[in-house]
């Protein structure tokens, strides 16, 4: 069977979590999220973990090098040997020929670049909705889609509902800009490569499943072919 290399691109809030664990469901795929097997290796002091975390504690970003030897590592890995899905990374032009590079040492393609896109304002409106309980995090609740029974009062302990910093209309605008600059020239460089897939991220999770499932079906043919 052909591999399924696909890297994940969206905005923040575009429920690209909820399609990657979709994903892993239908076809074994593990999800590598570079933010967390970066947190994970330094936690654990793996060689690579060790590296990356000098720069952290000197407060610089980690290198490229680090970061992409930590995915071909993972890539590596058994489970990964039918393909994968990758998360968080490249999130520029130099990172995207880096990991080129590195997984054509390894004799595999990428199979595609799915772009679940989501325009500002809905992103603002899912972001900026949410509230959390002040007394257990997990409970979380939006006041357009899942709202509390009674304003600003969770209805499983009756504790207040705050707005996290992270979800201020300002933070998330900023947090949007910085993804603009950097992943609209990325976007560019696939559409480029004839690997990129967009997909409506408006539409209902379970509509963009179907849509994800329906083009990687097609990937798999036209590879077979
Ligand atoms: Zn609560």
């Amino acid at each position: 069977m052909s591999q399924l290399n696909l890297i994940l691109l969206g905005p923040p809030g575009a429920g690209k979590g909820t399609q990657a664990d979709r994903l892993r469901e239908d076809f074994g795929l593990p999800h590598i999220s570079t933010g967390d097997m970066l947190r994970a290796q330094v936690a654990e002091g793996t060689d690579l973990g060790k590296e990356a975390k000098r720069y952290m504690d000197a407060g610089e970003l980690v290198p490229d090098e680090v970061i992409v030897g930590m995915i071909t590592e993972r890539v590596a890995d058994n489970d990964a040997g039918d393909g994968f899905l990758l998360d968080g990374f490249p999130r520029n032009e130099s990172q995207a020929d880096s990991l080129a590079k590195a997984l054509g040492e390894m004799e595999r393609d990428l199979t595609a670049a799915l772009l679940v896109e989501v325009p500002d304002d809905d992103v603002v409106r899912r972001l900026a909705g949410r509230r959390v309980c002040v007394k257990n995090p997990a409970h979380i609740y939006h006041v357009d889609f899942d709202p509390p029974k009674h304003e600003g009062i969770c209805d499983q302990d009756g504790a207040r509902l705050i707005q996290r910093d992270d979800d201020r209309e300002e933070t998330i605008r900023k947090r949007l800009d910085v993804y603009h600059a950097q992943t609209e020239p990325l976007i560019e460089y696939y559409d480029r490569a004839g690997l990129l897939r967009r997909f409506d991220g408006t539409r209902d999770p379970d509509e963009v499943h179907a849509h994800i499932r329906a083009v990687i079906a097609t990937l798999r043919l036209e590879e077979d072919l």
